[in-house]
């Protein structure tokens, strides 16, 4: 077995990791994991990190959970893969079954793919090929909200609207029309998140009414712009985007990539809406964080439009080698199973009162907090050089990078987005933990900030 220090001296000599200046990596060497269990992850020397961003959104109910971890076990010496074009086997066919009872009405015909960014591509490419299919070829352009995120291929990208990740590809990128996204807690109409009437929306109206004859799709994260630094939006925005949508005849790709399986409090976050959309993107979540899969989930008049004679060309001629892949659909399985018969969401709905209040009661006072928001067990601290005037720290000086690395030597994994540094923990994190977690927190900020 190679030591810690070999390890490590291998990793930066051959690989070459996400989302990451590699130079950094000289100063902050990767921290090699050895295995993981629940909430924790453990690395070489046994020190313990506690993963309150479930290893980027994806981890539900812990890792090594038992009961998925057989799940797998159990589908690998039975049926590893097979070939999903003519072919189809129990565990996605169920599977699209069962999910049916926890999404939105009308969403009934299930698309399998990779990984999140392979959902959404599909999901264009499905809505561009509906418009034309159905006398509309002019609607061949996607909406969007600025600050919106939907992952890192070339489609993806265009329709995301954070220039950290997008800005030197622009050329590269579809031309894509952006709405202003709703900013609460720098609300340019002064409204406050408790009386909001989505004023905003007027923004996107206004969009709808030049560019909707033109664009065959709006598409946006519900509720939460998770990597725009867990920006949260009301259930009344998203209401008023399904009315204009149905209007202009536009229709409405929901990415609960993120925000599925119960991460806002809901199964799903259209759900606080009481909105449907007519593609919902999946995945994260989908397998508990165990296994690379995703969803296109779409209606039956979409579908109805891909379905003729073969020989009038309207099939979706999309397609991923891993679709419908066993083993994700056995851990999909092993998650429902668990959510379905065990009171997790009652649990994280409870821990998540406990997590918002604790969380303000330690840091709600501090100099340089901005705002805590919160939807589930999602807690987002908005750090701020004057919350008076909500000024934000100059980037320059990477606040929430100083505090990530010291959080880090604590044994707290917290991965923040700037100066927003925020938990999204497993669903199943216990008032133990959080406290742990919280204390962690305090500590690397006071310590970077000072009290
Ligand atoms: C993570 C994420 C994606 C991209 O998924 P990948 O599996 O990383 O490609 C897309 N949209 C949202 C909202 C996400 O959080």
């Amino acid at each position: 077995m190679n030591s810690k220090e070999a390890l490590v001296r291998k990793d930066l000599q051959y690989v070459w990791h996400p989302c990451s200046q590699m130079k950094d990596y000289e100063e902050l060497a990767p921290i090699v994991i050895d295995h993981a269990k629940g909430v924790n992850l453990y690395d070489m020397d046994g020190k313990r990190y506690l993963d309150v961003v479930s290893s980027w959104w994806c981890n539900l109910l812990g890792h090594c959970n038992p009961y998925i971890s057989d799940a797998i076990k159990k589908q690998l010496d039975k049926l590893e893969h097979v070939i999903f074009a003519n072919f189809s086997h129990e565990g996605a066919i169920l599977l699209c079954e069962r999910l049916m009872k926890h999404l939105p009405k009308g969403l009934v015909k299930f698309n399998f793919s990779d990984n999140g960014s392979a959902s959404i591509e599909c999901a264009l490419k499905m809505s561009f090929q509906y418009q034309y299919q159905t006398g509309h070829p002019e609607k061949k352009h996607f909406m969007t909200l600025s600050d919106g995120y939907h992952g890192e291929t070339v489609g993806a990208l265009s329709v995301g609207g954070l220039d950290l990740y997008a800005e030197i590809y622009k050329p590269m990128l579809m031309d894509v029309f952006h709405v202003e996204a709703p900013d609460c807690y720098r609300c340019p109409y002064g409204e406050c998140r408790e009386t909001c009437r989505a004023t905003c929306f007027e923004k996107a109206e206004k969009a709808f009414a030049l560019h909707a004859k033109e664009t065959c799709a709006f598409i946006c994260e519900p509720l939460l712009q998770g990597s725009a630094g867990m920006r949260i939006y009301p259930p009344i925005y998203l209401q008023k985007l399904r009315d204009a949508c149905d209007r202009y005849g536009v229709l409405l790709i929901a990415d609960e990539i993120a925000t599925g399986f119960g991460r806002t409090g809901k199964f799903f976050a259209c759900e606080h809406a009481d909105i449907a959309p007519d593609i919902m993107c999946l995945s994260k979540g989908l397998t508990g964080g165990y296994m690379p899969m995703s969803l296109t989930i779409t209606t039956q008049k979409v579908y109805d439009a891909f379905y003729a004679d073969y020989s009038e060309g309207k099939a979706f001629m999309h397609s991923h080698t891993y679709s419908g892949n066993p083993l994700g659909c056995a851990a999909a399985h092993a998650v429902l199973d668990i959510l379905e018969n065990e009171p997790v969401f009652d649990n994280a709905a409870k821990n998540a009162i406990y997590l918002h209040k604790h969380l303000v009661e330690a840091l709600g006072g501090h100099k340089n907090v901005g705002e805590i928001r919160h939807i589930g067990l999602i807690n987002a601290i908005e750090l701020v050089a004057d919350p008076k005037t909500k000024t934000p720290f100059e980037s320059k000086n990477r606040t929430g990078y100083q505090i990530y690395k010291k959080a880090l030597a604590k044994g707290l994994l917290l991965r923040p987005l700037g100066d927003v540094l925020y938990f999204n923990p497993p669903l199943i994190i216990s008032p133990a933990e959080i406290d742990e977690a919280i204390a962690l927190c305090k500590e690397a900020i006071l310590e970077i900030l000072g009290e």
